[in-house]
C-alpha cells in the first residue's frame, strides 16, 4: 500500500466514525426558492436533537483537493422523526455554492451523510416570552423551535417572498426585502415590534451583519442583557460555508 493510499484510507475511517449515512427519501418545493429534503436511514434513528439544532451535511467529496470547506454545509433540522428521518429546507440563492448545488441536484435515492445534531440555538424554557428575528434561512430553525412552544411569541422574519409554513406564523411579522441591507430591514422590523417592557429570550439568526445589528438594537435601545440573546450567523456575503 502506498503512503498516499494509506493516508486516504486512514482519513476515510476517521470520517466514517463521525458521519451517519443517509439517503434522500423525498423532495418538495415548499416555497418558490426553498426545497425540503427528507433524509432517511437507520443511522438517523433516535438521535439527540433539540429543536433549533442543525446538522452538517456532506454535499461533496470529503477527500477532494478542495478539502472539507466545500464538502460540508450546515443546515437546521426543520423536523425530526426518531424512526430515522430528518427534514432540511435549503434556500436557493444566486451565488449558489456546493450546498445549494447539492440541494438543487438532490433526487430520491441519492446518498449522503450527516454529522450528529449540534448547536446552541435552542429554546430557553424559563423565558417569559420568546423573540425570533432572522431571515428565511433562520425560519427553518424557528419553525422547529415554535412547534409546540407555549407562552407569548414575537418575531420578524425577513424574506423575498419565501415564507415557510411556520407554526404560529400569524404572531410574527414578515417584512419583505426592500432593496436595502438585511441589517437595516431586520432592525427596522424588530424596532417596530410591540415587546413587553422586560426582556425575554431572543433567538437571532441569518445574515451575519443583520444578526449583529439586531443584537445591538436589543442591547442598546431596549436594554436587554447580552446573555438573553442567542445569536447564530448562518451566512455572510462573500463568505463560504459558515458553520
Ligand atoms: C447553523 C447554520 C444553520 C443553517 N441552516 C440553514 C437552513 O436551514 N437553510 C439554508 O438554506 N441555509 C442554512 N444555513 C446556510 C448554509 O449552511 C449555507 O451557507 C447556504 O446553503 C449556502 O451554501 P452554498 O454552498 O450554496 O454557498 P457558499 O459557498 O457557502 O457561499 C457562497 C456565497 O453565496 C452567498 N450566500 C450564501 N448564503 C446566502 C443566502 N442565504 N442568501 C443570499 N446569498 C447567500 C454569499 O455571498 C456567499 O459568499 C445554515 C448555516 C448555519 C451556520
Amino acid at each position: 500500500m502506498s503512503t498516499l493510499t494509506f493516508i486516504v484510507a486512514g482519513m476515510s475511517n476517521v470520517i466514517d466514525r463521525f458521519l451517519l449515512p443517509a439517503v434522500v427519501e423525498e423532495i418538495e418545493n415548499v416555497t418558490p426558492r426553498m426545497r425540503r429534503i427528507r433524509l432517511a436511514g437507520d443511522a438517523l434513528r433516535v438521535l439527540d436533537w433539540l429543536p433549533g439544532q442543525h446538522v452538517r451535511v456532506r454535499v461533496g467529496n470529503l477527500l477532494s483537493l478542495r478539502g472539507f470547506r466545500d464538502s460540508l454545509r450546515t443546515y437546521s433540522v426543520w423536523d425530526y422523526d426518531p424512526r430515522g428521518r430528518l427534514d432540511l429546507c435549503v434556500l436557493e440563492h444566486p451565488e449558489a455554492g456546493p450546498g445549494v448545488r447539492w440541494a438543487r441536484e438532490a433526487v430520491p435515492g441519492a446518498t449522503t451523510a450527516v454529522m450528529r445534531p449540534e448547536g446552541r440555538l435552542i429554546v430557553r424554557r424559563d423565558a417569559p416570552y420568546h423573540l425570533f428575528a432572522g431571515d428565511e434561512t433562520a425560519s427553518v430553525a424557528f419553525g422547529a423551535m415554535l412547534r409546540g412552544l407555549g407562552g407569548p411569541v414575537r418575531g420578524a422574519v425577513l424574506t423575498s417572498g419565501d415564507r415557510l409554513p411556520l407554526p404560529r406564523a400569524g404572531e410574527l411579522a414578515w417584512p419583505l426585502r426592500d432593496g436595502g441591507t438585511d441589517a437595516d430591514a431586520l432592525v427596522r422590523a424588530v424596532r417596530e415590534l410591540d415587546l413587553p417592557g422586560a426582556p425575554g429570550a431572543a433567538y437571532v439568526a441569518g445574515e451575519a451583519r443583520a444578526c449583529q445589528a439586531v443584537r445591538a438594537h436589543l442591547v442598546r435601545e431596549r436594554g436587554w442583557p447580552r446573555d438573553a440573546i442567542r445569536l447564530k450567523a448562518f451566512w455572510a456575503p462573500g463568505k463560504r460555508g459558515l458553520d
